[in-house]
């Protein structure tokens, strides 16, 4: 607590009486989340549920996180590197360099059509 995003204080239900039609009597609160992308989400959570502090956006499949400041950044380099430190442990060099160089043509492909790698 204290980092400046505190969760409003939660509405008390409409009505009184006329919760107990479906059994969903457990107080939620709403959280958001936001991506690098821009996308807000709206996730509703038990009360008695911690919220978690990121959560997979998922309009884009970015981490998301509290701060709409501070959106968790794309983690475009991470796939990558596993998949670079894959091929070095498993095939020669002069493999892994044609397979670097298809995976760069790959990426670069993608990229310029906006798909986002999950
Ligand atoms: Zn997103």
């Amino acid at each position: 607590m204290g980092g400046g995003n505190a969760i409003r204080g939660s509405r008390v239900g409409a009505g009184p009486m006329g919760e107990a039609e479906r059994g969903q009597t457990a107080p939620r609160q709403d959280v958001t989340y936001y991506c690098s992308n821009e996308h807000r989400t709206l996730i509703a959570f038990s009360v008695e549920a911690q919220a978690p502090d990121a959560w997979d956006c998922p309009r884009c499949g970015l981490p998301a996180s509290l701060d709409s400041e501070n959106p968790p950044p794309a983690p475009r380099i991470e796939p990558y590197k596993t998949h670079l430190a894959y091929v070095k442990e498993r095939r020669s060099d002069a493999e892994a360099e044609s397979i670097l160089d298809e995976a760069v043509k790959l990426l670069r492909a993608r990229r310029k059509s906006g798909d986002i790698i999950f």
